[in-house]
């Protein structure tokens, strides 16, 4: 059997319009002799009725701390709405669908509500549905605990779904249908001429999701890759050949990777504070250790790390920051906060060792007068620390820079 996982997310399925897109790419699909699996988010994108913000709105309106376990049994109800519609929509076009919740589709999970983690995925349910010649509708986002409490994935988790349910089936590949025509060399959103990346290695496009390019959960790459399932980014709108993700990258003899392009993609994160810790010798040896360790007691992330004689900084998510600072505070440190920063990062498989890059990149941002309050790099990628009003206008520089336009 060629099975073939077909995830659809919130505005491919958000009005009966669209969903006869849906139902003729999967139609498509039998027509080539795959066995479809099909992965379905909530419907719509905030403002929309069953959207995965409304519903989260309406718990936050009876307590904004609303614990993690309840929200994540509203937030559920999303996937459930759609993919209930979604078999509807098969089933009235002759197909025999079987909508089935994460957790009959055999996705158990650990207890960390919000944001779980799959554990294993017992395909057992869906192959016997495959097959009889059905067509199971899953919905994404969503798993079970051992102890059959409803779990949520994470934001944007529908793809982990996607991918684990490919990994556990052994499919021939995955595909991704969102509204854009593939993974692009920067969000559409913000610059107003990127490029559609043809293929992309599983390595590159993990860092350009983890550095905020949204278009793909970041964690379906990982366990794709995995059992280097390939992965597909497509538009349900168009007939675009949209994005392949694999193992492009080929090895050469020494071990290092072979990409021909130096960057990849410019990619952004907001709601960042910058964190400016003052240490003096009066401290004592640990004390840039105790706040890190300070910041991992509480369950902070920390990131764009700069440790200096007399001074650390870091940053953190604007969520996290009046913790922080009090917990820091209490501990005697004097320290500075500013709010409002994004990271904006050029990332790149081929940067490594390439002269120039970070010149090219504080010149990009330095021609349009953007401030940078901090840097930090890798072997894949550059990073930078700007004050939030610059950051599309340190995108677009960037990419234009880093010859990404089209
Ligand atoms: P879906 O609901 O289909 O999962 P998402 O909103 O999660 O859709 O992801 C698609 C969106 O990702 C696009 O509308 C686009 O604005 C955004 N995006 C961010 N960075 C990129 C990028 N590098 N390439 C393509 N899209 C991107
Ligand atoms: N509906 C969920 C969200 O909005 C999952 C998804 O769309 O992938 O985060
Ligand atoms: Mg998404």
């Amino acid at each position: 059997m060629r099975i073939i996982v077909q995830k659809f997310g919130g505005t491919s399925v958000a009005s009966p319009e669209v969903r006869e897109l849906v139902l003729r790419k999967i139609e498509k699909a039998r027509s080539q002799g795959y066995s479809p699996v099909v992965v379905v988010s909530a419907m719509g994108r905030q403002g929309a009725p069953y959207a995965t913000d409304t519903l989260i709105g309406v718990a936050k309106t009876a307590n904004k701390n609303i614990a993690a376990h309840e929200l994540d049994q509203i937030m559920y109800c999303g996937e459930m709405i759609s993919a209930v519609v979604m078999a509807g929509t098969l089933q009235a076009a002759g197909m025999d669908a079987v909508m089935l919740t994460g957790g009959h589709a055999g996705i158990i999970t650990d207890t960390n509500f919000t944001d779980a983690r799959i554990l294993k995925v017992d395909p057992t349910r869906i192959n016997s549905l495959l097959k009889q010649g059905k067509v199971p509708v899953v919905c994404g986002f969503q798993g079970m605990t051992t102890e059959y409490e409803f779990t949520t994935l994470g934001r944007g988790g529908s793809d982990t779904t996607a991918s684990a349910l490919g990994a556990a089936l052994n499919a021939e590949l995955v595909e991704i249908y969102t509204d854009v025509d593939g993974i692009m060399t920067a969000d559409p959103r913000i610059v107003d001429n990127p490029k559609i990346l043809e293929c992309i290695s599983y390595g590159e496009v993990c860092q350009l999701a983890h550095q905020g390019a949204k278009v793909i959960h970041p964690r379906a790459v990982e366990i794709a890759m995995q059992k280097n399932i390939p992965l597909v980014v497509k538009s349900t709108f168009t007939d675009a050949a949209g994005t392949l993700i694999t193992n492009i990258a080929k090895e050469d003899p020494d071990g290092a990777e072979v990409i021909d392009r130096v960057a990849t993609g410019v990619t952004y994160l907001t709601n960042i504070v910058q964190i400016k810790v003052h240490l003096d010798d009066s401290m004592g040896g640990d004390a840039s250790f105790k706040v890190f360790k300070t910041m991992a007691d509480n369950g902070i992330s920390v990131d764009l790390i700069n440790i200096h004689p007399g001074q650390i900084m870091f940053t953190i998510n604007a969520e996290h920051a009046e913790q922080a600072s009090m917990k820091l505070r209490q501990q005697g440190y004097e320290i500075a906060v500013l709010e409002n920063c994004a990271k904006v990062s050029v990332v790149g498989g081929g940067m490594r060792e390439v002269p120039g890059v970070m010149a090219s990149f504080i010149e990009a941002l330095s021609s349009n007068r953007i401030v940078i309050l901090q840097t930090v790099d890798s072997h894949t990628s550059i990073s930078v620390l700007v004050p939030r009003s610059d950051v599309g206008a340190a995108v677009q520089a960037l990419h234009e820079k880093f010859g990404l336009s089209n």
